[in-house]
């Protein structure tokens, strides 16, 4: 696990990685508060933080303050690193948002169980978060999460002048899957189409469950030209799609779908999301209309 050491006092910064890096972690460092700061804030950042409490530019106390009052979704665990152990401080301390304190000069033992606390946490927090945020069935982003997500993404699109397409599908006659078949087995078709559909995405995009067979994908920096040759390819990947069924039947099942998509760029109100998401449904709609097993976008 990777550790954000913040120590202004060579001495200590020294002789904490030295032991930290011995205990199998990854130790990242800064010397100062606003150096902390700039740590985090960079991707994949570490969740278990080590702060000392007087630090020039910026005190652990504020920093602490600061990543608290932040929104971001991922906990930091945050263990203040000083040498003012009076009743008041410790309290100021656990104000500020700390979740727990280590006295300098340290005990080596003590500071290991209470590393080891704090990993507990940020794996418990990690699994309720990621549990929040998936649809249990498919293992795709569920509404709330894409949504999210989704308005994150459209701001940035927004930043760097980059068009976005939102796409949505729906399996076709997925009534007779589960007619024929029985909701179990729909149930894994649904399971093997969501993540054909995951597989076959950019690393850029990302796929939820909008409803019971319907997803939706956000393609980030994808024009018109690119969103039809995407869906294309999406198209294709599920009706070659071959669900084997494990029974004595040996029976396989193939399924279909319908995709509506549509483009927002520099000439549309990217802020009105929803408009967005229904130009997408819609597309379906008329992709059902017109036979199923197709694309349509509507503009
Ligand atoms: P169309 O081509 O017009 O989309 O036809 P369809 O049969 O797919 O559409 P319809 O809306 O009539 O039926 C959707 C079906 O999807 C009905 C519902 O029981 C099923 N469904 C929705 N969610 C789930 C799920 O989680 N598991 C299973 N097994 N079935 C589901
Ligand atoms: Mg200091
Ligand atoms: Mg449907
Ligand atoms: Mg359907």
């Amino acid at each position: 696990m990777q550790i954000l050491l913040a120590e202004d006092s060579k001495y200590y910064r020294t002789i904490m990685s030295t032991i930290l890096e011995e205990w199998g972690y990854k130790v990242v460092v800064a010397e100062n508060g606003i150096q902390a700061l700039e740590r985090i804030e960079q991707v994949n950042s570490p969740q278990l933080i080590i702060l000392d409490w007087v630090m020039p530019e910026m005190n652990g106390l504020e920093v602490c303050r600061r990543i608290r009052a932040s929104l971001e979704r991922q906990y930091r665990y945050i263990i203040l690193l000083t040498n003012m152990t009076g009743q008041e401080n410790i309290i100021s301390g656990l104000e500020a948002g700390a979740d727990d304190y280590v006295a300098k000069p340290f005990n080596e033992i003590e500071l290991k169980y209470r590393l080891k606390i704090g990993r507990r946490i940020i794996e418990l927090e990690n699994k309720l978060m990621h549990m929040a945020m998936t649809d249990t069935l498919t293992g795709l982003l569920n509404r709330r999460a894409f949504f999210e997500r989704l308005e994150g993404e459209v701001q940035r699109c927004q930043r760097f002048d980059l068009p976005l397409s939102i796409m949505m599908l729906d399996i076709d006659n997925f009534k007779s899957v589960n007619d024929t078949y029985g909701h179990q087995v729909g149930d894994i078709v649904l399971q093997k189409v969501s993540s054909e559909i995951n597989r076959v995405v950019r690393k850029y995009d990302f796929v939820g469950r909008y409803g019971g067979e319907e997803l939706i994908v956000c393609l980030p920096g994808v024009d018109a030209s690119l969103a039809a040759e995407i869906a294309e390819r999406l198209r294709k990947s599920v009706e070659k799609l071959t669900i084997y069924l494990d029974n004595e039947d040996k029976k396989k099942i193939n399924v279909t779908a319908s995709f509506g998509y549509t483009i927002a760029d520099k000439n549309t109100d990217m802020s009105n999301i929803d408009r967005q998401v229904f130009k997408a449904d819609e597309g379906v709609y008329i992709a059902k209309k017109q036979g199923k097993n197709r694309v349509c976008r509507v503009e």
